[in-house]
């Protein structure tokens, strides 16, 4: 999946463009809706995340080129949090979806998820064993029954899910819970761990500790094959 990041705050483009190329996308990033209008011309893109207050040519003039082109390619607007006015024309002008900054990078990245899915025709709900897992909603489910996660533990949970059976380090659990200015240690990520491990007692998914590097989530049927 390639994506287009029309950022012009370095700080900001810097995090999102690592966050999205950790999670498996290309990123391609801009920092000028100038640019943007290049690139967005040359080259097809799975999604456009694009910040509305960008230099030389203003973001919703991107987007008005980019729908005045006949393209449907997906577009999630980054604006201020007090930018009602903005976010309205935003969508009017053809945006997908949008988000206010500062934002946290699961939310960030469960909306890329969504916007993507579309053109892939992904399932929006995974399920693994007798759990179910609404990556729209991000709602829970276990034997059917609703379990009530903290955004936290969500932000864990999804990213063990999305990698079922491959290792994940520390570090990219910090990396995916984390959004801009904050800070989580690797005790933290712990407690965490400990809380999801007991809520998941019953959906016989298991969270498995790779000493040293990090945790994998197995599936039902691998434990049952570890332990046969
Ligand atoms: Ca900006």
């Amino acid at each position: 999946m390639r994506i287009l990041l029309a950022e012009d705050d370095p700080v900001i483009a810097d995090g999102l463009g690592r966050a999205l190329r950790r999670g498996g996308y290309a990123v391609d990033h801009v920092a000028s809706g100038a640019e943007a209008d290049v690139a967005l011309v040359s080259q097809s893109y799975d999604l456009v995340i694009l910040d509305l207050g960008l230099p030389k040519v203003p973001g919703i003039d991107v987007l008005k080129r980019l729908r005045g082109r006949k393209s449907a390619m997906p577009v999630l607007i980054l604006t201020a949090q007090d930018g009602v006015e903005e976010r309205v024309r935003g969508l009017d002008a053809g945006a997908d979806d949008y988000l206010t900054k500062p934002f946290a990078l699961p939310e960030l990245e469960a909306r890329v998820r969504a916007l993507t899915r579309r053109g892939t025709g992904q399932p929006r709900c995974i399920e693994i064993g007798s759990l179910s897992y609404d990556q729209a909603d991000r709602v829970v489910k276990i034997n059917g029954q609703l379990v009530e996660f903290s955004a936290r533990e969500i932000g864990l949970l999804e990213v063990l899910l999305l990698r079922v059976g491959r290792l994940v380090s520390k570090d990219q659990l910090v990396d995916h819970l984390c959004g801009w200015g904050e800070e989580v240690s690797s005790n933290a990520i712990e407690v965490y761990v400990h809380r999801l491990r007991k809520k998941l007692e019953d959906s016989g998914l298991r969270i498995v500790t790779v000493r040293g590097l990090g945790y994998c989530l197995e599936s039902p049927d691998a434990a049952q094959a570890a332990k046969a």
